[in-house]
């Protein structure tokens, strides 16, 4: 038999005592996940509407996806770049198809993606734009998330991100975000790139007002800038779209993906870009030792893969729509705003009720997070399913008629 598995209680006082207390998570200690669901410790049954932060597109443990890693667990799991392995150049070919770019290069965390694409821009704008040495500015927007590293959040405008680890990186100007105007006059002859989200997913779901992506692709181009999209969320399916900024049909020049790469069954991330600009690497001057490993490869082209077989895109299209057709039909005196693009969706309360709102929701059989005291994101699967849309949108309705 089996022994009995620790209580929830326990496991969680363990985690508490041991580990540094840098997350808040909710109470809920989870064993197993297929598809849209996760269980815990104690059997109980969740909807997942965070899907890891969206690196679920593709639901839990999504039986290709899990083939793929299997094949390939006990091949060969990591060659390092110091020789080819022969899964690097599909994947690398494979997301620069997807992304309309010329080159890619494999990381593993998503902030890992951005440094990459910080370094690129850079690189490009001391080789090519011609910006003196130590001069090159990046121009990113007010409460972007890009990450953890120290050089990220040295251009977060969150204060829990970047007090107390300074001294910050140079290099980098905040404008507003969704404000073209405030853009055009921050770019200059020492900018080499700008680095945005074209939906901010941490902020809490901001949409951008329409045509902003468009207007900062045009600003770029006039003033000679790269315009770096960090897709890393957004990106993949979650809006609607493969990638965000189709719905405003603008090409970045450098592309931060991860999360979804990978459909949630180890760390993968990517930038692609033009070759004007991922062309500037040489040997040494950038790496990574597990970035491209073949187990990665093997997963992340399984996850691509499934995103495009079960057109996972078009799906979050439809069942996106859905579910924010009936979070508007919603009402509660501290509701402010439903928004939500594809399934990326949030509700926003007049006060810090949150998180309180997301413990109700688990108590009911659905996991979401609160992001900033007042948001809770609705972002569960793509692989998820009308009726289960519409039972979501039943745990939400009956949890807030309650509240
Ligand atoms: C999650 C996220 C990152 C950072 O990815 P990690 O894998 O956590 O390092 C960067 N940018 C955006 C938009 C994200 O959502």
């Amino acid at each position: 038999m089996k022994p009995a598995s620790p209580s929830s209680a326990a496991l969680i006082a363990q985690a508490d005592r041991w580990g540094a207390q840098n997350y808040a998570p909710l109470p809920v200690v989870l064993t197993r996940g297929r598809g849209v669901f996760v269980w815990d410790v104690d059997g109980r049954r969740y909807f997942d509407c965070l899907s890891a932060y969206s690196a679920l597109n593709q639901g839990h443990n999504h039986p290709r996806i899990v083939a793929a890693a299997r094949r390939q667990l006990g091949r060969l799991a990591l060659s390092s770049r110091a020789f080819h392995n022969e899964l690097m150049g599909p994947l690398l070919e494979r997301i620069c198809r997807l992304t309309g770019m010329d080159r890619a290069i494999l990381m593993n965390s998503g902030a890992e993606a951005v440094e990459t694409a910080v370094k690129a821009m850079r690189l490009w704008g001391y080789k090519r734009k011609g910006v003196a040495e130590g001069r090159a500015k990046i121009v990113v927007a007010s409460g972007n998330f890009h990450g953890r590293t120290t050089t990220i959040v040295s251009f977060s405008t969150d204060p829990r991100s970047y007090e107390g680890f300074g001294p910050k990186t140079p290099g980098f100007a905040v404008v507003p975000y969704g404000d073209a105007d405030a853009l055009a006059t921050a770019l200059g002859p020492e900018t080499c790139g700008v680095l945005i989200e074209p939906i901010q997913g941490e902020a809490g779901v901001r949409i951008p007002p329409p045509g902003y992506l468009r207007r900062a692709r045009e600003l770029c181009d006039r003033a000679n800038v790269l315009l770096c999209l960090d897709e890393i969320q957004t990106g993949l399916g979650r809006t609607g779209k493969l990638f965000c900024a189709e719905h405003e049909r603008v090409r970045p020049d450098l592309f931060a993906l991860g999360k979804a790469l990978s459909g949630g069954l180890y760390p993968v991330s990517a930038v692609a870009a033009r070759d004007e600009v991922l062309g500037l690497f040489e040997p040494g001057t950038h790496g990574s030792t597990y970035g491209g490993n073949p187990l990665a490869c093997a997963i992340g082209l399984a996850a691509l893969d499934v995103l495009e077989r079960e057109q996972l895109a078009l799906r979050a299209a439809r069942l996106g729509a859905r579910f924010l057709k009936h979070l508007k039909t919603l009402s509660h005196s501290k509701l402010k705003e439903v928004r939500g693009l594809g399934l990326l969706l949030a509700i926003e309360f007049t006060e810090p009720v949150a998180k309180a709102f997301c413990k109700r929701l688990m108590r009911a059989g659905l996991l979401a997070k609160d992001t900033h005291e007042t948001t809770v994101r609705f972002a569960p699967p793509l692989v998820i399913n009308s009726a289960q849309v519409d039972a979501c949108f039943r745990i939400v309705r009956e949890t807030l008629a309650a509240f």
